[in-house]
């Protein structure tokens, strides 16, 4: 029997704990937090510090974690959504960057599997263009200036940061 590479992942993160949720501090555009505030989140679980993100517990971790899992699971930040890749904006360029197996054990399984490693990329560029056009300018700026240690490029995408801007 083949196991799908959805089993695969929900087996490794399991066995992770959510390491990806420590220091995390998801950015939210004003769509996501409606959509959050829409679930129930409350707006003490949001802080700002240069741009709106989640919050932190005393230990590090995302406050919507519990026993290594996400509790907005269907609903989280699109930074979220993208790991393990993540992001910066080099002008009108979004960069996608894929963290290393060091921080990231999915990593080396999402690399042996063409049609997996696509499909994340796709579900990745797609959220982290959404954000991207959605946070205030001096927010993305904050964001971009956070360092991604022990990632790698692997895609650049053009983006017209003004036509494709959501109001
Ligand atoms: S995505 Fe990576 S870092 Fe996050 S829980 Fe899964 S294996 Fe751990
Ligand atoms: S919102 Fe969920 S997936 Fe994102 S950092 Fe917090 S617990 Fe992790």
């Amino acid at each position: 029997m083949t196991v799908s590479f959805e089993a695969i992942a929900e087996a490794i993160c399991a066995a992770c704990g959510g390491k990806c949720c420590h220091e995390a501090h998801p950015p939210l555009s004003p769509a996501r937090i409606a959509i959050l505030h829409g679930k129930g989140v409350l707006p003490s679980a949001f802080e700002r510090n240069g741009y709106t993100r989640m919050k932190a517990g005393h230990d590090g971790t995302c406050i919507m974690c519990t026993d290594g899992r996400c509790r907005i699971h269907a609903v989280k930040p699109e930074t979220c959504v993208a790991g393990p890749f993540t992001f910066d904006v080099a002008g009108n360029t979004l960069r996608l960057f894929l963290k290393r197996e060091s921080i990231c054990p999915l990593v080396p399984y999402l690399k042996a599997d063409d049609m997996a490693y696509q499909t994340q990329c796709r579900m990745a560029e797609k959220n982290l263009a959404d954000l991207v056009r959605s946070l205030p300018l001096h927010e993305l700026d904050v964001i971009n200036a956070i360092p991604e240690p022990e990632t790698d490029l692997v895609a650049e995408i053009p983006l017209d940061m003004e036509k494709d801007r959501i109001p």
